[in-house]
Protein backbone atom coordinates (compact mmCIF):
# COMPACT_ATOMS: atom_id res chain seq x y z
CA UNK A 1 0.00 0.00 0.00
CA UNK A 2 1.10 3.81 -1.12
CA UNK A 3 4.06 2.48 -3.05
CA UNK A 4 4.83 5.15 -4.82
CA UNK A 5 5.93 4.00 -9.00
CA UNK A 6 6.42 5.04 -12.22
CA UNK A 7 4.95 3.82 -15.52
CA UNK A 8 7.55 3.72 -18.87
CA UNK A 9 6.23 3.97 -22.09
CA UNK A 10 6.05 0.41 -22.68
CA UNK A 11 2.02 0.30 -21.30
CA UNK A 12 2.00 -3.53 -21.68
CA UNK A 13 2.56 -6.52 -23.82
CA UNK A 14 0.44 -9.50 -24.43
CA UNK A 15 2.76 -12.15 -23.05
CA UNK A 16 1.96 -14.72 -26.05
CA UNK A 17 3.43 -13.45 -29.13
CA UNK A 18 6.92 -15.81 -30.02
CA UNK A 19 8.99 -12.66 -28.78
CA UNK A 20 7.16 -12.60 -25.23
CA UNK A 21 7.67 -16.31 -24.62
CA UNK A 22 11.29 -15.68 -25.74
CA UNK A 23 12.50 -13.10 -23.60
CA UNK A 24 12.48 -10.75 -25.63
CA UNK A 25 9.11 -8.54 -24.71
CA UNK A 26 10.68 -5.14 -26.63
CA UNK A 27 9.48 -6.86 -29.40
CA UNK A 28 6.09 -7.97 -28.61
CA UNK A 29 3.47 -8.20 -32.06
CA UNK A 30 0.61 -6.38 -29.58
CA UNK A 31 2.29 -3.56 -27.30
CA UNK A 32 0.84 -0.73 -25.95
CA UNK A 33 2.00 2.50 -25.14
CA UNK A 34 1.61 4.83 -22.06
CA UNK A 35 -0.44 7.90 -23.49
CA UNK A 36 -0.39 6.42 -27.06
CA UNK A 37 -2.30 3.70 -27.20
CA UNK A 38 -3.72 3.86 -23.59
CA UNK A 39 -5.28 7.12 -21.68
CA UNK A 40 -2.57 9.12 -19.97
CA UNK A 41 0.14 10.91 -20.56
CA UNK A 42 0.13 15.21 -20.19
CA UNK A 43 -3.03 14.48 -18.22
CA UNK A 44 -3.74 14.60 -14.57
CA UNK A 45 -4.54 10.65 -14.86
CA UNK A 46 -3.19 7.46 -16.45
CA UNK A 47 -4.51 4.05 -17.24
CA UNK A 48 -1.65 1.65 -16.38
CA UNK A 49 -1.35 -1.90 -15.89
CA UNK A 50 -0.21 -2.96 -12.29
CA UNK A 51 2.31 -5.25 -13.72
CA UNK A 52 3.41 -2.37 -15.90
CA UNK A 53 4.80 -0.31 -13.48
CA UNK A 54 7.75 0.29 -11.45
CA UNK A 55 8.63 1.26 -7.78
CA UNK A 56 11.08 4.21 -7.50
CA UNK A 57 14.12 4.76 -5.78
CA UNK A 58 13.28 6.84 -2.40
CA UNK A 59 16.20 9.17 -2.51
CA UNK A 60 15.13 11.02 -5.68
CA UNK A 61 12.11 13.44 -5.88
CA UNK A 62 9.30 13.37 -8.23
CA UNK A 63 10.92 15.83 -10.75
CA UNK A 64 14.14 14.43 -10.88
CA UNK A 65 12.65 10.55 -10.86
CA UNK A 66 10.79 11.18 -13.81
CA UNK A 67 13.48 11.13 -16.56
CA UNK A 68 15.08 7.90 -15.69
CA UNK A 69 11.79 6.23 -16.83
CA UNK A 70 12.16 6.74 -20.38
CA UNK A 71 15.49 8.66 -21.35
CA UNK A 72 16.84 6.95 -18.61
CA UNK A 73 15.96 3.52 -19.09
CA UNK A 74 16.37 3.29 -23.15
CA UNK A 75 19.54 4.86 -22.70
CA UNK A 76 20.51 2.11 -20.38
CA UNK A 77 19.18 -0.43 -22.66
CA UNK A 78 21.15 1.11 -25.33
CA UNK A 79 24.98 0.40 -23.60
CA UNK A 80 23.26 -3.09 -22.97
CA UNK A 81 22.38 -3.78 -26.91
CA UNK A 82 26.31 -2.46 -27.63
CA UNK A 83 27.52 -4.81 -24.98
CA UNK A 84 29.65 -2.68 -23.15
CA UNK A 85 31.47 -4.16 -20.67
CA UNK A 86 33.28 -2.31 -17.72
CA UNK A 87 36.27 -0.45 -18.42
CA UNK A 88 35.72 -0.22 -22.21
CA UNK A 89 36.09 3.23 -24.02
CA UNK A 90 32.66 4.02 -24.91
CA UNK A 91 31.46 6.66 -27.31
CA UNK A 92 27.65 8.51 -26.91
CA UNK A 93 27.03 10.26 -29.99
CA UNK A 94 24.63 13.29 -29.28
CA UNK A 95 24.37 14.51 -25.36
CA UNK A 96 20.33 15.05 -24.57
CA UNK A 97 18.42 13.58 -21.41
CA UNK A 98 19.50 10.08 -22.96
CA UNK A 99 22.90 9.87 -23.18
CA UNK A 100 23.86 12.19 -20.03
CA UNK A 101 21.86 9.53 -17.46
CA UNK A 102 23.86 7.16 -19.95
CA UNK A 103 27.10 8.73 -18.78
CA UNK A 104 26.47 8.36 -14.99
CA UNK A 105 25.79 4.18 -15.70
CA UNK A 106 29.24 4.28 -17.59
CA UNK A 107 31.47 6.20 -14.92
CA UNK A 108 30.17 3.98 -12.58
CA UNK A 109 31.07 1.09 -14.36
CA UNK A 110 34.89 2.62 -14.60
CA UNK A 111 34.59 3.28 -18.48
CA UNK A 112 36.36 5.58 -20.17
CA UNK A 113 33.70 7.79 -22.09
CA UNK A 114 33.96 9.74 -25.37
CA UNK A 115 31.56 12.65 -26.23
CA UNK A 116 30.45 13.38 -29.76
CA UNK A 117 28.34 16.48 -30.00
CA UNK A 118 27.65 20.06 -31.70
CA UNK A 119 26.38 21.83 -28.91
CA UNK A 120 29.03 24.09 -26.61
CA UNK A 121 26.38 23.52 -23.89
CA UNK A 122 26.13 20.02 -23.93
CA UNK A 123 29.74 19.46 -24.24
CA UNK A 124 30.58 21.17 -21.16
CA UNK A 125 27.84 19.44 -19.40
CA UNK A 126 29.37 16.04 -20.49
CA UNK A 127 32.76 17.27 -19.13
CA UNK A 128 31.27 18.12 -16.12
CA UNK A 129 30.06 14.83 -15.46
CA UNK A 130 33.66 13.10 -16.27
CA UNK A 131 33.65 12.54 -20.00
CA UNK A 132 37.18 11.76 -21.15
CA UNK A 133 36.84 13.41 -24.04
CA UNK A 134 34.74 15.82 -25.66
CA UNK A 135 34.11 16.78 -29.47
CA UNK A 136 31.90 18.45 -32.05
CA UNK A 137 30.57 16.29 -34.76
CA UNK A 138 33.75 16.66 -37.44
CA UNK A 139 36.13 15.93 -34.47
CA UNK A 140 36.87 12.15 -34.05
CA UNK A 141 38.10 10.43 -30.89
CA UNK A 142 41.71 9.98 -29.99
CA UNK A 143 41.49 6.38 -29.96
CA UNK A 144 39.23 3.84 -31.45
CA UNK A 145 36.28 2.84 -29.46
CA UNK A 146 35.11 -0.20 -28.14
CA UNK A 147 31.26 0.56 -28.34
CA UNK A 148 29.40 3.73 -29.11
CA UNK A 149 25.74 5.13 -28.78
CA UNK A 150 24.24 7.66 -31.14
CA UNK A 151 21.28 9.55 -30.03
CA UNK A 152 20.71 12.04 -32.72
CA UNK A 153 17.60 11.09 -35.48
CA UNK A 154 20.82 11.01 -38.16
CA UNK A 155 22.00 8.24 -40.54
CA UNK A 156 25.51 10.58 -41.10
CA UNK A 157 25.79 10.02 -37.31
CA UNK A 158 25.65 6.50 -37.22
CA UNK A 159 28.29 6.40 -40.04
CA UNK A 160 30.58 8.85 -38.13
CA UNK A 161 30.69 6.88 -34.97
CA UNK A 162 31.09 3.43 -37.20
CA UNK A 163 34.32 5.23 -38.12
CA UNK A 164 35.63 5.77 -34.70
CA UNK A 165 35.18 1.93 -33.67
CA UNK A 166 37.91 -1.08 -33.45
CA UNK A 167 36.98 -4.08 -35.43
CA UNK A 168 34.50 -6.33 -33.40
CA UNK A 169 33.05 -3.13 -31.87
CA UNK A 170 29.42 -2.38 -31.75
CA UNK A 171 27.30 0.93 -32.58
CA UNK A 172 23.95 0.79 -30.81
CA UNK A 173 21.21 3.38 -32.36
CA UNK A 174 19.11 4.56 -29.82
CA UNK A 175 16.89 7.05 -31.97
CA UNK A 176 13.71 5.39 -32.81
CA UNK A 177 13.58 7.51 -36.10
CA UNK A 178 16.35 8.25 -38.53
CA UNK A 179 16.50 10.76 -41.43
CA UNK A 180 17.84 8.07 -43.68
CA UNK A 181 20.92 5.77 -43.20
CA UNK A 182 23.69 7.06 -46.03
CA UNK A 183 25.89 4.55 -48.39
CA UNK A 184 29.44 3.83 -47.00
CA UNK A 185 32.28 2.00 -47.37
CA UNK A 186 31.55 -1.75 -46.05
CA UNK A 187 35.24 -2.85 -46.56
CA UNK A 188 36.58 0.11 -44.35
CA UNK A 189 33.39 0.47 -42.27
CA UNK A 190 31.71 -2.25 -41.67
CA UNK A 191 34.16 -5.51 -41.93
CA UNK A 192 36.38 -6.65 -39.25
CA UNK A 193 33.14 -7.40 -37.68
CA UNK A 194 32.02 -4.50 -36.81
CA UNK A 195 28.03 -4.28 -35.77
CA UNK A 196 25.01 -1.86 -36.06
CA UNK A 197 22.35 -2.02 -33.92
CA UNK A 198 18.73 -0.75 -33.36
CA UNK A 199 17.49 -0.21 -30.11
CA UNK A 200 13.65 -1.01 -29.92
CA UNK A 201 11.87 -0.29 -26.59
CA UNK A 202 12.42 -1.68 -23.44
CA UNK A 203 11.78 -4.88 -21.25
CA UNK A 204 11.04 -4.96 -17.81
CA UNK A 205 13.74 -6.39 -16.70
CA UNK A 206 15.67 -2.91 -17.93
CA UNK A 207 13.65 -0.78 -16.11
CA UNK A 208 13.83 -2.81 -12.92
CA UNK A 209 18.20 -3.23 -13.14
CA UNK A 210 18.27 0.31 -14.39
CA UNK A 211 16.09 1.70 -10.98
CA UNK A 212 18.29 -0.56 -8.99
CA UNK A 213 21.87 0.90 -11.24
CA UNK A 214 20.69 4.72 -10.25
CA UNK A 215 19.43 4.00 -6.72
CA UNK A 216 22.93 2.38 -6.05
CA UNK A 217 24.92 5.24 -7.84
CA UNK A 218 22.36 7.99 -6.31
CA UNK A 219 22.23 9.01 -10.21
CA UNK A 220 20.52 12.41 -9.92
CA UNK A 221 19.49 14.15 -13.45
CA UNK A 222 20.00 17.87 -14.56
CA UNK A 223 16.11 18.62 -15.02
CA UNK A 224 14.27 21.70 -16.06
CA UNK A 225 10.75 21.83 -15.34
CA UNK A 226 7.92 23.31 -17.34
CA UNK A 227 4.04 24.01 -16.43
CA UNK A 228 1.64 22.00 -18.25
CA UNK A 229 0.48 25.05 -19.56
CA UNK A 230 4.30 25.68 -21.10
CA UNK A 231 4.05 21.93 -22.93
CA UNK A 232 4.75 23.23 -26.15
CA UNK A 233 7.54 25.46 -25.60
CA UNK A 234 9.09 22.61 -23.32
CA UNK A 235 8.96 20.43 -26.72
CA UNK A 236 10.17 23.18 -29.11
CA UNK A 237 13.06 23.58 -26.53
CA UNK A 238 13.87 20.02 -26.72
CA UNK A 239 13.48 19.85 -30.79
CA UNK A 240 16.45 23.23 -30.63
CA UNK A 241 18.48 20.90 -28.40
CA UNK A 242 17.87 24.11 -25.78
CA UNK A 243 17.95 22.03 -22.92
CA UNK A 244 20.58 20.79 -20.98
CA UNK A 245 19.89 17.38 -19.22
CA UNK A 246 16.16 16.09 -19.46
CA UNK A 247 12.93 18.12 -19.61
CA UNK A 248 9.95 17.27 -17.14
CA UNK A 249 6.38 18.65 -16.98
CA UNK A 250 4.88 19.44 -14.41
CA UNK A 251 0.76 18.82 -13.65
CA UNK A 252 1.22 20.54 -10.80
CA UNK A 253 3.35 22.48 -8.05
ZN1 LIG B 1 4.10 -10.28 -27.23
Amino acid sequence: MGTRVGVSWMGGVDGKCWYCQHNMENLCDSPTFTGYTVNGGYAEYAAVRNDFVFPLPSALDDLHVAPLLCAGIIGFRSLRVAGVQPGERVGLFGFGASAHLAIAVLRAWKCEIYISTRVESHRQLAESLGAVWVGGEKDRPPVDLDRAVTFAPSGNVVVSALSCLRKGGVVAINAIHLDRMPAFDYDKLLWGERQIRSVTNMTRSDARDFLEVAATIGLRPKVTAFPLSQVNEALMAVKEDAINGAAVILLYK
